[in-house]
């Protein structure tokens, strides 16, 4: 027989770690909805040729397969590239700016590693339609609720912006082509460092006294006022870095004014991001809690939905990415730690009690209580209450014939609180309280 096993890097996810899954997705949709943006759904598989050509270098890791009826396909990378054929596809529906949020698996053939998977899932907000720095910054905004609602200590979004890193790369001597190589460099300072970048940079043909001056102008630090100015005295002969600090500057004036914590973010002219669509803000946000990686990511690509629509479409947005997310929850102990919905168990004391029990659990239930029942009366109370101990409920209610006489019914509280005899009418009431 072969042996029984997931695939690598594809997890399954028991009842307790689904239970925090289905919290941090709860509180990401609440939040999401919140500034009004609107589900959307698309299928896990595109045609392949949507997926390509937008990517850069990750295009490699896009699985790709041919269906029966001989079709290119290919599993979905993200939830970028399935808006923009959406927006494309449904030009007239969609009124725009258009806030949507999606949740789901992407697929992506990296090399497994912790906080590092094949299928993973990603929740994304966009806001389509919009070149405003207001969208950037609400983006921004949605994203430290969502991480604070969430219970996250000391996490910091690091903002950037495309054209600041091309000017850096420009003031230092190289042309467009050579930018590439500057980006994929600086993309990984966090992973090698400074000296790392060096050698990066030097082995993508970058001499060293230009290696030097980019990474002093990259490590540039301090209050985000504080580090534009100094970036826009240091690249102010290059127009498009100009525009692109002005532009930055605005971002971070529609984060003070929506009233994000000023230690919430900085800017960081060090982050540039992988994906090769981003064209205008990037950020990412990161805690010292993790130090492997990105909490999530994102940022404005104003040109992607045009390779589908036609035209320019503007778009600002991010990816959470519910497993990192949930690694580190789970590390810090944040968030529900239980493997059950119930709330209650209702034993059966014996045959003739099955129905006034069953009866219980239905009014339970009708009242938003979530109530699981005994299956085998005949194991006897005991075996029953070591049941509802082992799943983890708070409550065991026990209903024997001298309760019902009475009218009552025996409220044990399995963590600890010892038991009490409670009047029918008021145990609704007792089990929703506490
Ligand atoms: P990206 O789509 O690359 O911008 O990624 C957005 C977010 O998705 C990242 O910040 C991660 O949290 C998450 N993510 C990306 N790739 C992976 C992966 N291979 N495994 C788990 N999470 C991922």
């Amino acid at each position: 027989m072969t042996k029984i096993q997931n695939i690598k890097g594809m997890r399954d996810h028991l009842p307790q770690a689904m239970l925090l899954r289905q919290h941090i997705v709860g509180v990401l949709t609440q939040v999401a909805e919140r500034h009004g943006f609107e589900p959307l759904q698309t299928p896990v598989v595109e045609y392949a040729e949507a997926l390509e050509g937008k990517l850069g270098d990750d295009e490699k890791l896009i699985y790709r397969f041919e269906d029966h009826g001989g079709r290119r396909l290919a599993l979905r990378y993200d939830q970028t590239v399935p808006l923009a054929r959406v927006v494309a596809q449904y030009a007239g529906q969609l009124a725009l700016p258009w806030r949507r949020y999606a949740y789901g698996p992407s697929y992506r053939g990296e090399r497994p590693a912790r906080g590092r998977y094949r299928e993973f899932y990603q929740f994304d907000v966009d806001i389509v339609g919009s070149n405003a720095p207001l969208a950037d910054a609400e983006i921004v905004a949605v994203l430290t609720e969502s991480l604070e609602a969430l219970g996250f200590p000391g996490f910091t979004t690091l903002l950037n912006h495309r054209q600041v890193i091309g000017g850096i790369a420009r003031a230092s001597g190289l042309d467009e082509a050579a930018a590439g190589g500057v980006y994929r460099a600086i993309d990984k300072f966090d992973k090698l460092g400074a000296d790392g970048v060096r050698e990066e940079l030097l082995r993508s043909g970058v001499a060293p006294g230009a290696a030097d001056q980019i990474l002093a102008l990259v490590q540039t630090n301090g209050d985000p006022g504080d580090v534009l100015e100094e970036l826009s005295g240091r690249l102010a002969a290059d127009a498009r870095a100009v525009a692109a600090l002005e532009n930055l500057r605005a971002v971070v004036a529609g984060l003070v004014e929506m009233g994000v914590a000023p230690e919430r973010y900085r800017v960081a002219p060090r982050l540039a991001r992988g994906l090769s669509y981003y064209t205008g803000l990037v950020f990412e946000a990161i805690t010292p809690h993790w130090p492997e990686g990105s909490l999530l990511g994102g940022g404005r690509y104003d040109e992607l939905i045009g390779q589908f629509a036609g035209r320019p479409i503007p778009t600002v947005g991010l990816a959470f990415g519910i497993d990192r997310l949930h690694d580190v929850m789970e590390e810090l102990g944040l968030g529900p730690r239980s493997s059950t919905t119930a709330r209650a168990y209702v034993t059966i004391f014996g045959p003739g009690q099955a129905a006034a029990s069953l009866a219980l659990a239905r009014e339970l239930r009708a009242g938003g209580v979530n109530t699981l029942i005994a299956l085998d009366i005949a194991a006897g109370l005991g075996k029953q209450l070591k049941e509802a101990d082992r799943k983890g409920v708070r409550f065991a209610l026990v209903l024997g014939p001298d309760e019902l006489a009475r009218g009552e019914v025996i409220v044990k509280d399995l963590r600890g609180d010892g038991q009490r005899s409670v009047p029918r009418t008021a145990v609704l009431e007792l089990l929703r309280g506490e």
